[in-house]
């Protein structure tokens, strides 16, 4: 006994353990080595490396963890290489090495695609469109330069790279063009080798045989062995869970919770395991315990779900319980077999072996036993097994032969395992067909020795269709059920048309008669659907039910391609074809469908008889489906080719004694279509919607091929084979209308009252007509007329281009798949002939085709494929394109092609008795105005088929045609004339003077031979009359009507002007103020500084005198104008005023995270983002409208989970523009209107003072924490300890204080407190771990809403600057209003927020510690340094949260922030701020080597470009001591250059010590001017982005509008802004050592932090502790995609799930924001959110993008942007070459980057738009609710 039983363990036999190899050496020598020597090693090892772990059983034993594990790695150095190394030797590495070297593995690829893998096929070389490249065949070889389709694999394909029957040229890619040259044989591989593989492979393939089975009869084996006594050691059992695709996910993740105990998340991995792998392990106990649970879920009935019902419904799981011994063979035998197919492909001696091991039939591993016991097998083990059978012996054409033919052999087994069985086709070895059927020689041979074409149908007839038989005619109506299970049936007809799929160039005998035997099933099958799902009409009441009717149809969609085929086939082979032919006619007598046992009668018109048919399409039941009458219709057509005739045939037929007259041929499509008829004519409408949708599908693209056009076809062939008299009264009878047909139909109908029956029968009229109009005119048929297929095409294009513009795409699938894989290049071909392709314009279109303005005369109104709006639509559109070329209006009939000799009796129809006789008949009734039986469409359709006539013989085509002749005696020109003159049929004169026209033309080529004058005479009457007159009239009418819309016109512009003025009068006030505006601020001042700028251009750098500043000593002073605005919501006026009620706006606030996600940026950062569209609204009107929403929304059921943390924050959208909001921005006056205007002699407090005041006020405040003051410092004690001299109107002239200032009306704080909520509710969002919400007191509110504001401004800024616009270019408006009434806000708030009250609130304090915490670092450098700010996210709090608190004691005084000095001074504190940053982090070396790079050929010292030339003039001009000063500051302070100078010293140091020289030396970095000029334009631009966001700040707080010097079209300018703003923009005047600008700057300079970063620079090896922020930051980008769209897939063809180191992911997705690629949407990635457990994505947008994410998912081409739960599609940025996208690569064309639909994304995410567009799509479309948070 030698089994798995480690306690038993007494004697280790190490010495026979350690080396196997040795023991089958030895053997080997002996002579006997066996088989089972490797097995039994197998059974012995393979446990070793199964592993599990049950945990956590101490404490909660309910909720048990197991993780089973195979440990691959260890088993195959242990097992597999000493197998490989029994078989190749002592050193197998080497050997497989030199095997490689060699060279021949293989010349075909046949790499096998990984489920998602791309794959290529080549639309000009690809014999079908099976045949694919893997990628890395498709990139060696020529196809890629061809038009190539790519697609992803569903997995198990293989690719065909090499395979001569797959491609018509360069079958091979480079690399196995090379292999080609290889020998087959091998010098390693020799023939003893070949026989220790030979045994190797036979125990491989033996052991994995007799382990891999669900219930494995090894596994009984176990179990005797280790239950002996029933007495079972321990935990040695398992209990395994299969696949299958009856249960639900959630079903068993419900089962394994509650019977299994997993916990919830185990459950679910366990789901996935099984999903991906078939099984998995569930339990690890005693057999009892394992045999137990089995039972319990067994026993567990779990209802399946139903729609999936088969042969396994409402089973319940499958489980079984195994040794864990067999579980750990198993587990070794898939991973033996997943190295064994790697194995073969190593060389075809290998597989040679193999191929010859499988065909031994003694062996229970034969071929023939693999494919049979697929279906006992799951999913990963099926899988396995396929992948070894491709690469065994797929990749050699004799193997793939011999595994055909066993394949075929046991096709109808496998077939109907397939079909009982219940995994999806893929996990098949049934899907092996395509591998096989596809080889056209291999098909052939198939057909032609293996009988494969009737054993697939006979099969399918048995299995699928034969149950179903009720009087030889198939039903399925009533068995809805079988649905699942004859879609699995369907298969097999797939596998006919691979089979089919290309017709051989000549057929022998005995594929001849294979195929002959194959056509008998396919007859069998045609047989019993002729005449199926028939219908009778309903009379009485409607139908109790709607009769199932898709698996009819399903059944025809699949069988029609077949059909198709067998024509095509049968085409190409005379002997065929007659055979077929006769076969047809046969099977046609035989069935009895319509034409079975009916009486005939006779009827009579215009003198002809004929005897009818009498059956009564109304009473009797007809059927859609008539396989066999179309077949004989397809087969028909090629007659003609091979010389035959039905009537040649018709002797050979009599003689079998079968007979089919053309009346039996004819009449079941005649019946199919007199009932469509009449539906049309409304008499079936109690049959309810299911005939509707029957014939919606019957002209439908996708099945109309083998319907309705084989329909006419038949219908063409009875006209030509019947004299045509009688046929047009065989329709007639059908249709009813023979009485109708007689001339005293009047005057009978006089005593029949007009009733509903009446109707229809004009109705009836219309459609016999219109089918007449078919039948002659649909010929472009090959075989009815001299058309090829391609004029076929050209003709469906053609009208379908007359309805309107098609794209790429649409056009495509509205024409119909053709049969063989090249219709793609013949469409492309074709249309390219007849249309012009349109490129895109925009981003938002795709290119379309348009028709070729000559081919509008091809036009044919009554083109069959045509639905009645196409009709519709291209009539009016040929009208309309006839008036604007002056043409008739009309749609008068194309020139018909000329048919072929078999049909061109058809063309008698056109001059018989009852054809003229019913044209004179109508025109006659149009005559009469008492007529009743007359429609105008019956005027319109005999004047078609008069024309169709007319120009038949115009065409001479045949010579038989005498209509002038015969329509002479019908008197039609005369009539025609008539018809002309008639008023009432005005609307169809044009067509009937083309008529009369067409006509004429075809009497003056008779003229010659006629001569005669009657004609003559005639010609001159009408000639002169009619033309003229209809003409002339026409302009006549044109003219008065032109007239009277002139008057109208004119009268209403009187009307228009009268209203405006009233208007103006109205709101005249208004007018006038903006009049005003706009003159005082644009005009004058506009002109003044043209002047002035041409001034200073023309002295270069003298310093302008600015007087457009919105701040400093020369600022300009706002103008008060106050706006009116109408309310939106009442659309009454509303004005701001100072105490009333506010007027507020709605806007949005998100987190975002949008201009942090640059390289190098904290990952958790992120800020609120505020949106505002500016429609103004009444408070109170709005809070209406808000509780209105509000309860809208808590009536709405929650659609998802993720929405409850935004309870209490309720979407709403702006009741004027519909933009999503979630609170609202109050909107109120200018600020500076609050304060006194200072007068212009003014003296104010210097800056100096300013920094005093400030240093003192950090003191007092930082105090208050200290010592728990509850008072804030009053103005008059700071002043005094910061020992300013001034009077204390000087201070308040300086901040400009207001004294008594407006109380704000009570609703503000409702404002403010909504405003509040918003904020909160958005932080919290981005913290759900925050779960019970933050607490309002702790947070500080307000400096929140003025963080909220900067971010805002600087969002706007880089959003302005990525568009290309500069500050003065016009703003939209919601820009605009969001930046003022954000602004506006901050500063009002933080007026209103302070108080007199004592003790002080909560709020004022966290606001004084936050005031003092900033005030300290900015001016007494204990905080961070300047390297980390964000100089602009500090002046936004430093202006609104310091200055206010000086007066926070008086509630008679407030500040509010609106450009006083003390603003002024805080912009230049933090302007010097961001300056001495940019002086401190230039770096010279860089900037040189920049500058080098971007002029490569000048020096970059002395050749400066031109550019360059003021900044250095400039410097020249400075005296000497500011030049100094700069030099010195730079020196002293310059991190790169300090790092220079301490290394160089350093060095010279290490120098001088080798010298032993004692001498102090100091090394000084150089400095020249040109650094200089470098280092200022350094400055200039990193200064731009602060300069542009405080230029958009402040432009907000002053009301200053930017001069209109600011440039509009390029970039803004560095001394524009600074002039603006009050600055001085020459820089020099900074590094005055006098000014206390330098002193700021030396102080900001000389902070420790940067002193220490100099320190950490010189070794580069200490980690950094400054987090540096960028001066000018980078701009956000969105992930740089490939070009190629299948560069992009291959990226990711081999990813695997972070979760799951085996598996590929099933749904790549790529954050575009920072380039990961997540597992999407997918059972194994459901990370936690708070406490929700969610998609990969929705995790990963939560941190990446705060809460929003865009997301490419890569295999199906898509964009998605997630949201808070919410989600929505947008069109991909990857077109084709059409302009289209292809979302779910659906088409297959090379797809490319489309750079502007990629920025259209990046621009709504730099918006900030994203929440804006998901909610936007999600509204329009109301599509079922998508768990987006599972995404
Ligand atoms: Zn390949
Ligand atoms: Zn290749
Ligand atoms: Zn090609
Ligand atoms: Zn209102
Ligand atoms: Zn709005
Ligand atoms: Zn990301
Ligand atoms: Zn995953």
């Amino acid at each position: 006994m030698d089994r798995y039983d480690m306690e038993d363990v007494v004697v280790a036999p190490p010495a026979e353990c350690s080396s196997p190899l040795k023991e089958w050496r030895l053997k080997r020598q002996a002579g006997t080595l066996a088989r089972s020597d490797f097995i039994e090693f197998f059974k012995r090892e393979s446990p070793k490396y199964f592993d599990y772990q049950t945990g956590g059983t101490e404490t909660d034993t309910n909720a048990l963890t197991l993780k089973c594990m195979f440990k691959e790695a260890l088993a195959k150095e242990e097992i597999i290489d000493v197998l490989v190394e029994f078989m190749l030797g002592d050193n197998p590495a080497s050997a497989l090495e030199k095997l490689r070297l060699e060279g021949n593995t293989a010349t075909v690829c046949g790499k096998v695609f990984k489920n998602g893998e791309p794959t290529y096929s080549c639309r000009e070389c690809g014999v079908d469109p099976t045949c694919v490249l893997c990628v890395n065949c498709f990139k060696r070889s020529a196809h890629r330069f061809h038009k190539y389709k790519m697609s992803t694999s569903g997995g198990g394909g293989c690719c065909d790279c090499g395979d001569d029957e797959a491609w018509k040229k360069d079958h091979y890619c480079q690399l196995h063009l090379a292999n080609r040259k290889n020998p087959l044989e091998s010098k390693i591989l020799t023939d003893a080798v070949l026989e220790r593989a030979e045994i190797c492979f036979g125990a491989i393939l033996a052991f994995c045989v007799n382990y891999l089975e669900i219930e494995p009869n090894a596994s009984l084996q176990c179990l005797d062995g280790n239950v002996e006594g029933g007495q079972v050691d321990g935990a040695q059992y398992c209990t395994v869970l299969y696949n299958d695709e009856s249960h639900t996910f959630d079903q068993v993740i419900q089962t394994l919770t509650k019977i299994a105990k997993c916990k919830q998340k185990d459950a679910m991995e366990i789901v996935a395991a099984i999903d991906r792998e078939g099984r998995a392990v569930v339990k690890c106990d005693t057999f009892k315990e394992c045999n137990d649970l089995k039972s319990a879920i067994e026993n567990q009935m779990i209802p399946a779900s139903a729609l999936l019902s088969n042969s396994r419904n409402n089973q319940s799981l499958r489980t079984s319980v195994l040794h864990i011994g067999a579980v750990a063979c198993q587990q070794f035998a898939l991973q033996l077999l997943g190295w064994f197919q790697e194995f073969l492909v190593r060389h075809y001696l290998f597989r040679k072996t193999f191929t010859e091991l499988v065909q031994r039939k003694q062996e229970a591993f034969c071929i023939r036993h693999i494919l049979e016991y697929d279906v006992k097998l799951w999913k990963t083990a099926r899988t396995c097994w396929h992948r070894l059978l491709i690469s065994g012996m797929l990749m050699e054409y004799d193997n793939k032969m011999v595994l055909a033919q066993e394949f075929s052999r046991r096709y109808a087994t496998i077939v109907e395992d397939f079909i009982s069985d219940d995994h999806d086709h893929a996990f098949s070895i049934v899907s092996l067909s395509v591998q096989l059927f596809t080889v056209p020689s291999i098909a052939h041979h198939l057909i032609a020795h293996e009988g494969i074409f009737d054993k697939l149908l006979h099969t399918f007839y048995h299995v699928a269709i034969e149950k179903f038989i009720v009087n030889k005619t198939l039903h399925f109506s009533k068995n809805i059920a079988s649905l699942t299970f004859f879609k699995r049936a369907n298969y097999i007809l797939y596998d006919l048309r691979y089979l089919l799929s290309l017709k051989p160039e000549v057929l022998n005998d005995d594929l001849r008669s294979g195929f002959l035997e194959g056509c008998r099933a396919l007859m069998r099958v045609l047989n019993v659907m002729q005449g199926m799902e028939s219908i009778t009409r309903q009379t009485g009441q409607h139908m109790d039910y709607e009769p199932e009717w898709e698996c009819a149809f399903n059944l025809h969609i699949k069988l029609a391609t077949t059909i198709s085929q067998v024509i095509e086939w049968a085409s190409c082979d005379v002997k065929l074809l007659r055979k077929l032919y006769k076969m047809t006619v046969r099977a046609l007598v035989s069935n009895s469908f319509i034409v079975g046992g009916e009486k005939t009668e006779a009827r009579s018109v215009a003198g002809h008889v004929a005897s009818c048919l009498m059956y009564d399409v109304s009473v009797k039941p007809v059927s859609i489906h008539l396989p066999l009458s179309r077949f004989y219709a397809g087969i028909y057509l090629h007659l003609g080719a091979h010389d035959m005739t039905y009537d040649s045939l018709q002797a050979e037929t009599d003689a079998l004694s079968i007979q089919l007259t053309p009346r039996e041929i004819i009449e079941p499509v005649l019946c199919t279509h007199a009932m469509i008829a009449q539906v049309a004519a409304g008499m079936w409408r109690r049959n309810g919607y299911s005939l509707l949708h029957q014939l919606y599908f019957y002209r439908n693209v996708r099945c109309r091929v083998e319907m309705l056009d084989r329909d006419i076809v038949c219908l063409q062939i009875g006209a030509s084979l019947m004299e045509s008299n009688e046929f047009l009264i065989h329709v007639l009878n059908k249709f009813n209308l023979i009485s109708w047909a007689h001339s005293n139909y009047e005057t009978l109908l006089l005593e029949n009252p007009v009733d509903d029956e009446f109707m229809r029968q004009l109705s009836m009229i219309d459609e016999f007509l219109e089918l007449l109009i078919v039948i002659i005119g649909e010929r472009w048929m090959p075989g009815v007329s001299m058309v090829t297929d391609e004029d076929r095409l050209r003709k469906e294009i053609i009208q379908l281009l007359c309805t309107k513009s098609y794209s790429h795409s649409e056009l495509s699938r509205a024409l119909p798949d053709g049969n063989s894989g090249n219709s793609d290049n013949i469409f492309e071909d074709v249309i390219n002939t007849v249309a012009v392709f349109k490129k895109p314009v925009g981003a938002e279109s795709k290119g379309v085709y348009e028709l070729k303005e000559h081919l509008f005369d091809e036009f044919n109104v009554y083109f069959y494929h045509y639905t009645k709006e196409d009709k519709s639509k291209a009539e009016e559109l040929q009208r309309e394109r006839r008036k604007a070329k002056k043409e008739l209006v009309c749609c008068p009939p194309p020139m018909l092609p000329q048919l072929t000799p078999a049909f061109t009796s058809m063309a008698n129809i056109l001059q018989c008795n009852v054809f003229l006789n019913t044209c004179t008949l109508i025109m006659e009734r149009a005559l009469d105005a008492r007529s009743r039986s007359f429609t105008e469409s019956h005027l319109q359709k005999i004047l078609h088929l008069l024309g169709f006539a007319i120009q038949e013989e115009l065409s001479e085509n045949y010579p038989f045609l005498s209509f002038y002749e015969r329509s002479q005696k019908y008197g039609i020109l005369e009539k025609l004339d008539e018809l002309a003159r008639c008023p009432r049929l005005e609307a169809h004169r044009d067509f009937v003077l083309w008529t009369i026209k067409r006509y004429k033309e075809l009497q003056a080529k008779q003229a010659p031979s006629e001569g005669g004058a009657g004609p003559s005479g005639l010609q001159q009457s009408s000639g002169e009359e009619q033309p003229l007159s209809s003409e002339e009239q026409a302009r006549q009418e044109k003219e008065i009507r032109a007239r009277l819309a002139a008057e109208r016109r004119a009268k209403i512009m009187a009307q228009m002007q009268s209203a405006q003025k009233s208007f103006m009068k109205s709101n005249a006030e208004m007018f006038a103020a903006t009049d005003k505006e706009t003159r005082e601020e644009t005009a004058p001042t506009g002109a003044m500084d043209w002047e002035d700028i041409s001034d200073e251009d023309e002295q270069g750098a003298v310093a302008l005198k600015p007087n457009i500043a919105c701040l400093g000593p020369e600022r300009k002073f706002y103008q008060g104008s106050e706006a009116n605005f109408k309310c939106i919501l009442c659309f009454e006026n509303c004005a701001i005023s100072r105490s009333g009620p506010p007027l507020v706006s709605s806007a949005f606030v998100q987190t975002s995270r949008v201009i942090f996600t640059t390289p190098n940026m904290r990952a958790s950062q992120s800020a609120l983002h505020m949106s505002c569209c500016g429609h103004v609204m009444h408070h109170s009107c709005w809070q209406e409208y808000y509780s209105n929403e509000e309860s809208k929304e808590q009536r709405r059921p929650h659609r998802n989970r993720a929405a409850l943390s935004q309870a209490n924050n309720v979407e709403f959208h702006c009741p004027y523009c519909r933009t999503l909001s979630n609170t609202v921005l109050p909107v109120t006056e200018a600020l500076p209107a609050f304060s006194p205007l200072p007068a212009a002699s003014d003296s104010y407090l210097p800056l100096d003072s300013f920094v005093e005041i400030m240093l003192t006020l950090a003191a007092d405040l930082g105090a208050i924490k200290d010592e728990d003051m509850c008072q804030l410092p009053s103005v008059s004690s700071i002043l005094r300890k910061s020992g300013v001299v001034a009077d204390m109107a000087q201070f308040e002239r300086s901040v400009q204080l207001i004294k008594d200032p407006p109380k704000l009306h009570s609703n503000y704080s409702d404002v403010m407190a909504f405003l509040n909520k918003a904020l909160l509710n958005a932080m919290q969002g981005q913290q759900p771990h925050l779960k019970d919400g933050l607490d309002p007191d702790n947070i500080e509110l307000v400096p929140m809403l003025w963080d909220t504001c900067s971010y805002t401004l600087q969002a706007l800024e880089i959003y302005l600057f990525e568009v290309h616009k500069p500050l003065k270019a016009e703003l939209p408006m919601r820009h605009q209003s969001c930046a003022t009434n954000l602004v506006r806000a901050c500063s009002r708030f933080s007026a209103a927020n302070r108080t007199g009250d004592l003790p002080m609130p909560p709020s004022m304090r966290s606001q004084a510690e936050f005031a003092a915490r900033m005030l300290d670092t900015i001016f007494n450098q204990k905080g961070t340094s300047v390297l980390e700010w964000d100089s602009f996210r500090v002046l936004v709090p430093f202006q609104f949260g310091v200055l206010n608190l000086m007066t926070a004691d008086n509630a008679a005084q407030t500040i509010i922030p609106s450009g006083s000095m003390f603003d002024y001074y805080i912009l230049q504190i933090m302007f010097l701020a961001h300056l001495t940053k940019a002086v401190l982090c230039f770096d010279v070396d860089k900037e040189q080597a920049k500058r080098a790079e971007e002029t490569p050929n000048a020096k970059p010292a002395q050749e400066m470009p031109q550019a360059n030339q003021s900044v250095s003039d400039y410097l020249e001009q400075l005296p000497d001591r500011i030049r100094d000063n700069i030099i010195s500051f730079y020196r002293r302070y310059n991190i790169p250059a300090r790092v220079l100078q301490k290394n160089m010293q350093k060095q010279l140091a290490e120098e001088l010590k080798d010298e032993n020289q004692q001498q102090e030396q100091t090394v000084v970095i150089p400095c020249e001017l040109h650094h200089l000029v470098l280092l200022l334009e350094y400055v200039q631009r990193q200064m731009s982005s602060f300069l542009r966001c405080a230029c958009l700040f402040y432009r907000c707080l002053t009301d200053v509008d930017f001069p209109d010097t600011f440039p509009t079209d390029q970039p803004d300018r560095f001394d524009l802004m600074c002039q603006y703003l009050g600055l001085d923009p020459q820089l020099g005047v900074y590094f005055d050592m006098e000014t206390v600008y330098a002193t700021m700057m030396h102080s900001f300079a000389s902070h420790p932090d940067i002193t220490r970063e100099v320190e950490q620079r010189c070794q580069p090896e200490v980690r950094r502790s400054v987090m540096l922020e960028p001066c000018l930051r980078p701009l956000p980008r969105l992930k740089q995609l490939y070009d190629d769209y299948s560069d992009l897939i291959n990226s990711v063809s081999d990813i695997f799930c972070p979760n799951n180191e085996r598996e590929e992911m099933k749904t790549p997705t790529m954050c575009l924001i920072c380039g990961s690629i997540l597992c999407g949407q997918s059972y194994c990635c459901q990370p936690e959110l708070g406490k929700l457990s969610v998609g990969a994505c929705t995790h990963h947008a939560h941190a990446c993008g705060a809460e929003v994410g865009i997301f490419l998912r890569i295999r199906d081409c898509q964009v998605v942007y997630l949201g808070r739960g919410k989600g929505c599609f947008v069109q991909p940025p990857y077109l084709d070459e059409y302009g289209e996208t292809d979302q779910g690569l659906r088409r297959g064309n090379p797809l490319r980057l489309c750079q502007s639909a990629y920025s259209r994304i990046f621009l709504q995410w730099l918006g900030h738009g994203l929440h804006e567009e998901i909610a936007r799509l999600n509204d329009n479309t109301n599509v079922a609710v998508t768990q987006w948070h599972h995404m």
